[in-house]
């Protein structure tokens, strides 16, 4: 049996070494139909033991056709999830442990490694001292977890003993701002009704005068508001929310402030980028996701916290099968989030911080913000396309000068060829088509050659319709 296993480990390692050279070779967008991969999976599984060639096999052969390439260099859609090498290892080694790190007993190494990464990255995003960080496996679960605190903490702790009683609570955030934050109003059981939605200008920013209007109308008709949310980095258009003004306005009424940088945080890391975020040292809670543009397989949701004892007074139950002899001398991370088992993820990071060093990092990001600048500047000069919404970092915003039904069947043509793949937003009204350059290993000629195809096909449909 071991044997076995050594030999299978020597497959699979040789697959993933292979496969980080052979992603372009693979069409980005999975090209199986609806129902293949399913009607290729037995209906009961096997009674006896399978070889592990067997199971390879039928991997590589049903799975793998099945798959979206997420790290193919041409994968310009939604924001990425990147990958890297130091992360793939790491979650290699993670797993053959099988670490889970709930409690500081559970795996000493699992929790001081990450409050040491999570102090690193603190001040790598120049986000003050006071400020404390933790894994979350998602931003929708650390907008959750900050929501909750919030609540909490305005409510002296009332509703996590009694439940709600016709409460009066009420959050904003902008019209753009993530589905997250309104699934988040449900979850905890606020209403989506009670989460109100700011209107933004038209750069997708969110409108702090009618912010204003919006919670002196609730006070005055006896609401409390408790929790704002701004956005650096919005998804749609990576717009960034006056978070200056956000911040005056939560210290004016006594208003949780979170920021959801899950994508755009990571430009925290390069100084140049900080003028942005002029505002968000007065936040109370960050979230910022390594697993979209740091280079960390998903899932890896850093969240970083003002106030840590309402955090852990929020979520912490000791019932005694898990009480440990160091008591609460020591951090037990599982009283800091939803969950009470924990992944080992600081593992990832660590590996990719030291892989890459903070120059490697910085110099990837600004790598990605330039050849987005060029793609930009290539779509500027273009007479049949338009830039369409300000570009902040690694996100172009574009669109051919026809209708959308047009758009929409340029990006469905472009996705369909396999060589690349892009999503689409509506701004202002308009169907957006969204290109980021944020690959781990995204080259010049990569957006070269997409903008050359995307160019080709635009003419053409440009063509048809004159
Ligand atoms: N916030 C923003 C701005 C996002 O763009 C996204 C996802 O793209 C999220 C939150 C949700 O992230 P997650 O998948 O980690 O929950």
């Amino acid at each position: 049996m071991q044997d076995d296993y050594k030999a299978a480990i020597q497959l699979v390692s040789q697959w993933i070494a292979d496969y980080q050279d052979t992603v372009e070779s693979y069409p980005v967008l999975s090209q199986v139909k609806p129902g293949k991969v399913l009607s290729q999976l037995p209906l009961q599984p096997h009674r006896t033991s399978e070889s592990f060639e067997k199971i390879f096999t039928d991997f590589k052969s049903i799975i793998v056709p099945g798959i979206t390439h997420w790290q193919h260099p041409q994968f310009f859609g939604y924001f990425p999830a990147n990958s890297s090498p130091p992360s793939v290892l790491a979650e290699m080694l993670i797993a053959s442990m099988g670490v889970q790190g709930m409690s500081w007993a559970t795996s000493p190494a699992a929790t001081e490694l990450e409050i040491r990464v999570m102090e690193w990255l603190r001040d790598l995003f120049d986000i003050p001292s006071q400020f404390t960080g933790v894994i979350q496996d998602s931003a929708s679960s650390s907008t959750t977890i900050a929501m909750i605190v919030a609540r909490e903490k305005i409510t002296d702790f009332y509703i996590n003993e009694n439940g709600y009683m016709n409460h009066q609570l009420v959050a904003y955030c902008s019209e753009e701002a993530h589905s997250s934050v309104e699934k988040a109003a449900k979850i905890i059981g606020l209403g989506r009704k009670n989460l109100r939605k700011v209107p933004v200008n038209e750069q997708q920013e969110m409108d702090v005068s009618i912010l204003d209007q919006f919670i002196q109308e609730d006070i005055q008709s006896g609401k409390k508001p408790f929790f704002i949310t701004g956005v650096f980095g919005t998804t749609s258009s990576t717009a960034v929310d006056p978070l200056k003004g956000i911040s005056v306005l939560a210290k004016k009424y006594q208003l949780w402030f979170h920021v959801d940088a899950a994508y755009a945080g990571a430009a925290l890391m390069l100084p140049e980028m900080r003028v942005l975020a002029d505002g968000i040292n007065e936040a109370d809670s960050i979230v910022i996701n390594p697993h979209k543009w740091l280079f960390t397989t998903f899932d890896c949701s850093t969240f970083f916290i003002r106030d840590k004892e309402a955090l852990v007074r929020t979520f912490s139950l000791l019932p005694e099968y898990l009480k440990t002899p160091e008591g609460d001398s020591v951090t037990n991370f599982r009283d800091w989030g939803l969950g009470l088992g924990r992944r080992f993820r600081s593992l990832k990071l660590w590996f990719v911080i030291r892989w890459y060093g903070i120059d490697g990092l910085q110099k990837k990001l600004r790598t990605h913000i330039e050849m987005s600048q060029k793609l930009e500047s290539w779509i500027h000069e273009h007479p049949h396309f338009e830039v369409a919404a300000q570009r902040h970092f690694n996100l172009v915003c574009f669109r051919l000068k026809a209708s959308d039904a047009i758009n929409m069947q340029l990006m469905q043509t472009l996705n369909e060829s396999g060589h690349l793949f892009l999503t689409h937003t509506k701004l202002n009204g308009k169907v957006v088509l969204r290109m980021v350059v944020g690959q781990t290993d995204v080259q010049e000629r990569h957006i070269e050659d997409a903008w050359l195809r995307i160019g080709k096909i635009g003419e053409i449909l440009i063509q048809n319709i004159g």
